[in-house]
């Protein structure tokens, strides 16, 4: 299967916005950080890491508001401008430049988010007592090395982003 074959659709609450992932995502977080927990008050968030380039705007537009991370890079986030649902974020900065270039759609906004199951669970120190991992599931503390997690096709994808930042 090739993976520029499967595609995902998604949008926000009112339907202004409306978007495509035109492939597979990179690699999905389920991130259980407690600041994952507060932006979007809930236990966890289940983000779809993607290039930047594979994501289309169908319909609608999005508003950006940068919020501050703990990790001290800026974090930007997009929203619908009539009902606010934020539908992806990404990072102003990370290393190589690479951030921009890679966006955090959350699945929660795909019309078959069970599509995009998560790949890695994370900051799990902090996840919520009642929450129960499921036991075949790939867990870390805190984060991970990407060589060590990502798929190969993922690692060469992003390897190509790299590259293309640094021309
Ligand atoms: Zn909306
Ligand atoms: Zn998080």
């Amino acid at each position: 299967m090739s993976d520029q074959t499967e595609t995902h659709e998604g949008g926000c609450a009112c339907g202004h916005v409306r978007y495509r992932m035109t492939s597979q995502p990179l690699i999905v977080h389920c991130c259980h950080c407690s600041w994952c927990q507060r932006q979007n008050g809930s236990a966890f968030a289940v983000n779809a890491l993607i290039e930047s380039d594979r994501v289309q705007i169908l319909e609608g537009d999005v508003v950006e508001i940068t919020v501050p991370s703990p990790s001290g890079k800026n974090q930007r986030i997009a929203r619908c401008p009539k009902c606010q649902v934020a539908v992806w974020s990404y990072y102003l900065i990370i290393r190589g430049g690479v951030s921009e270039l890679i966006r955090f759609i959350r699945v929660g906004t795909l019309d078959n988010p069970g599509r995009v199951p998560p790949d890695v669970h994370i900051y799990t120190s902090t996840k919520a007592p009642w929450f129960t991992l499921p036991p075949e599931a790939l867990v870390f503390e805190e984060s991970y090395k990407i060589d060590e997690v990502w798929s190969e096709d993922s690692i060469r994808r992003r390897q190509a982003l790299s590259s293309a930042a640094q021309r």
